[in-house]
């Protein structure tokens, strides 16, 4: 099948093939056969967990991950277990899920159980009819039409009898990568700047837009909203949320505060990325770390500007510093500027800043890379004993970006202190600057 690798045609994310199914039924077989190279898949040694379990494929100039799930089971368990939890997986991680029968020996009870599974998540499944070696045993593979999951494709994953349709079963199963965003199509980044009253935001806008502002008739492929602004910085047309709201908010008595919150708030959610405004000169507050605590969890990147930076003196600079250190511990990994907006000091610092904090929210590991690298954590850092068992992480997958989502397979609960530790390793790793981290951990139990 070599003739089929072309180069693929995307470079962007690739969908996910998880490959389930019992042992001995051909999925090593059947994933050396889909990658076209025989050394791919090392053979199972009992005892032994496979380093590697996804491989990057193409078939018809489509790239896409094969994900592997029998290699990974370290424990021996129960086959319905180990084949439901391979079931699990597929769901949690993959956009389709290739489910390998051995037609000869026909539908077992393990099987049934993971259809089941499987038909409830309503993700693609393809099936494979295995080891259909001639045109003799094709009729063994009709039985299969019984597990409901639709036509099953008899292959031979030894010879390679009936692969190609199998492939391009597959191709239609999984998904066209997206357009990733607005942005691909032209559109502007969404930003809100955003801070309680008073610490600069309008001046910050007022200078950022200065004779910049962009008539919003040209700008290609855009509804904007009236409250939005579009602004030309650094060559690019970027989109300001709610600005409307920023200079009104300047004349609103107090006693508005509920509709203050609620713009800020829908601003956040509207936005790709905040611009949260401190004012240097005073404490950091109450109200600031109720704003910086809605961005994170709406999973937004960020930029931290200590604006009315001229009004900071030796004596502040000492208290901010300490300020600093308690209270935005949490958001270490955000670029951070001090700028003076009533003048524009630094404020030309804004936009490498907004780049640097864009590019770490739309980071993408690929699962190879992920899996390479928490084998290495996991082997020189080991998760702490918990009552004489030792949780481990078996796979990992990054399931989304905007912001990084992971997912986690474990064989039993991480400590939040263990959590912590992968999420500072994976930012030391892949960088991630500007963005919140989700690990979404599935303990298996
Ligand atoms: P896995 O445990 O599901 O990964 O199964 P393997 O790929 O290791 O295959 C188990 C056994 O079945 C091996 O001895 C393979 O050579 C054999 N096998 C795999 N595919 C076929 C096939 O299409 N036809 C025949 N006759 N044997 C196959
Ligand atoms: P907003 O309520 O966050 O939009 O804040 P404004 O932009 O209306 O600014 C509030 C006050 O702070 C105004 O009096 C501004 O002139 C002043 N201000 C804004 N930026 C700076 C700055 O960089 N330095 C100093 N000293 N004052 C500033």
């Amino acid at each position: 099948m070599t003739d089929a690798e072309l180069e693929p045609t995307t470079t962007g994310p690739v969908p996910v093939l998880a490959v389930i199914g019992r042992p001995n039924v051909g999925k090593s077989t059947l994933v050396n056969r889909i990658l076209g190279r025989r050394e791919a898949v090392v053979e199972d040694i009992p005892g032994v967990t496979r380093d590697r379990v996804s491989y990057d494929a193409v078939w018809n100039g489509r790239a896409f991950t094969v994900v592997d799930t029998g290699g990974w089971d370290p424990d021996a368990r129960g086959m319905a277990e180990r084949i439901a939890a391979q079931a699990e997986i597929a769901i949690g991680l993959a956009d389709a899920t290739l489910f390998v029968v051995d037609a000869t020996v026909g539908i077992t009870d393990a099987d049934e159980a993971v259809v089941k599974i499987l038909r409830k998540s309503g993700k693609p499944v393809i099936l494979a009819a295995n080891k259909v070696d001639d045109e003799r045993a094709e009729a063994e593979a009709y039985g299969l039409w019984n597990l409901g999951l639709g036509e099953p494709f008899p292959v031979s994953a030894l010879h390679g009898r009936g692969s190609g349709d199998l492939l391009d079963a597959v191709l239609k199963a999984l998904p066209e990568p997206p357009p990733e965003r607005e942005q691909e199509l032209g559109g502007p980044r969404r930003i809100a700047i955003v801070g309680r009253p008073n610490v600069g935001k309008s001046s910050l806008l007022n200078k950022l837009a200065g004779e910049e502002r962009v008539v919003v008739d040209n700008v290609a492929g855009t509804t904007v909203d009236p409250v939005d602004e579009l602004v030309d910085l650094g060559g690019r047309t970027w989109r300001f949320i709610d600005t409307a709201g920023i200079r009104k908010r300047v004349k609103e008595a107090s006693g508005h505060e509920y509709y203050a919150w609620l713009r800020t708030s829908t601003a956040i959610e509207r936005a790709e990325l905040c611009v949260l405004v401190l004012d240097s000169s005073q404490s950091i507050a109450e109200q600031d770390m109720r704003i910086l605590q809605e961005v994170r969890e709406a999973g937004k990147a960020l930029v931290i500007a200590f604006n009315k930076w001229d009004l900071v003196d030796d004596e502040r600079r000492y208290y901010l510093d300490r300020e600093i250190e308690r209270d935005l511990v949490q958001v270490q990994w955000a670029p951070r500027v001090n700028i003076t907006a009533r003048t524009g000091w630094h404020i030309d610092r804004l936009v490498p800043a907004l780049d640097k904090a864009l590019e770490g929210w739309e980071t993408r590991v690929s699962t190879g890379a992920l899996n390479a690298f928490l084998g290495r954590i996991v082997a020189e850092h080991p998760h702490p004993v918990r009552s004489g068992k030792q949780p481990k992480i078996l796979f990992g997958t990054q399931a989304q970006t905007s912001p990084p989502t992971f997912v986690l397979f474990t064989s039993g609960k991480l400590d939040q202190g263990y959590e912590r530790f992968v999420e500072r390793r994976l930012r030391e790793e892949f960088g991630f600057a500007g963005t919140p981290i989700v690990l979404n951990v599935r303990p298996r139990e």
